[in-house]
């Protein structure tokens, strides 16, 4: 896999939407954010489409993306990737810790697995613990499967992902993590990432040969991004990131996490709780620079 070199000069920001829904006010602020800090840093801002989830994305959504960004009035750089026409990058990818048997098949359902961390609680008395999202750790059912037998099911066609053995993945990787954070004006931090929190994730869905944060990793590298600005909800997701971006040799971006926006209810914005969309907005008479206003960005 080709990785971009990091040596040219101009910083590399990007903003990376899923069209899996419309655009609310809180990506129009994670753009808009993009948007400043690339200007501010002198870097060129490229778009991402995130589109692996071939279930839930959905051609007008993507093309409802293009609109609303347009309108927003930010410009990107360069060609537009999308991510489901790559699934060859992420293969190779998993080539590759499938060659340091980092990776095994996991035929389990999301049922089985809270039974089986019920199980646990039950024997144990202890609560299972959970990964910073809040779902329990997966118990590793399939991580000691003989793998002839991992394999016959495989080859059978039987459904299943691809997981990190994130024991194996820590001591491969050794010692601790860091990663450089940066802040609006641009000062820099070093913190600790502690990926183990995570388990065993996957990194390869059922119906297609990789999960979000492989995917990520993989182009953010191809690319050439050298400042990753999202929100605050992909703060800890981003320690697996810097666990793959070690496993597979390739560079560390430097990160910010920018607030979230929140509803009347204090919630985060939404697409799944129907968040105002910004075409919703825009059919009201709001204009871009009304959005750029509310938001802090006139
Ligand atoms: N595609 C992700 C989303 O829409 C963002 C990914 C990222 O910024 O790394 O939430």
């Amino acid at each position: 896999m080709a990785t971009s070199s990091r040596n040219c000069d101009r910083p590399v920001f990007r903003f990376a939407p899923s069209p899996n829904g419309r655009l609310h006010l809180g990506h129009a602020f994670s753009a808009l954010m993009n948007e400043r800090l690339a200007k501010r840093f002198g870097g060129r801002l490229l778009l991402r489409i995130e589109d692996i989830d071939v279930a839930r994305c959905r051609p007008e959504f993507e093309q409802g993306i293009h609109e609303d960004l347009a309108w927003l009035g930010i410009r990107f750089d360069a060609a537009i990737r999308r991510q489901s026409e790559h699934f060859d990058d992420y293969r190779a990818a998993l080539d590759r810790l499938q060659a340091k048997a980092l990776i095994y098949p996991c035929f389990c359902s999301r049922g089985q697995i809270m039974r089986a961390a019920e199980l646990k609680e039950t024997e144990t008395g202890q609560p299972w613990p959970r990964d910073p999202d809040g779902a329990p750790l997966y118990p590793g059912t399939c991580r000691c499967l003989p793998p002839h037998e991992a394999g016959k099911r495989v080859a059978s066609g039987e459904a299943h992902v691809l997981r990190l053995a994130m024991g194996r993945a820590a001591a491969e990787n050794g010692g601790e993590v860091r990663y450089r954070l940066f802040d609006e004006a641009g000062r820099v931090t070093r913190v600790a990432a502690a990926p183990a929190l995570w388990g065993d994730v996957v990194l390869a869905r059922k119906d297609v040969p990789t999960s979000y944060h492989l995917a990520v990793v993989v182009d953010d590298a191809l690319q050439g991004v050298t400042h990753v600005v999202r929100g605050r909800d992909l703060e800890a997701a981003t320690d697996i990131h810097l666990m793959l971006q070690h496993l597979l040799d390739l560079p560390t971006p430097r990160y910010h996490f920018h607030r979230l926006l929140q509803d009347e209810t204090g919630q985060k914005l939404a697409k799944s709780r129907m968040s105002e969309g910004l075409a919703e907005l825009r059919a009201h008479g709001i204009t871009a620079a009304d959005i750029r206003a509310r938001l802090g960005f006139a």
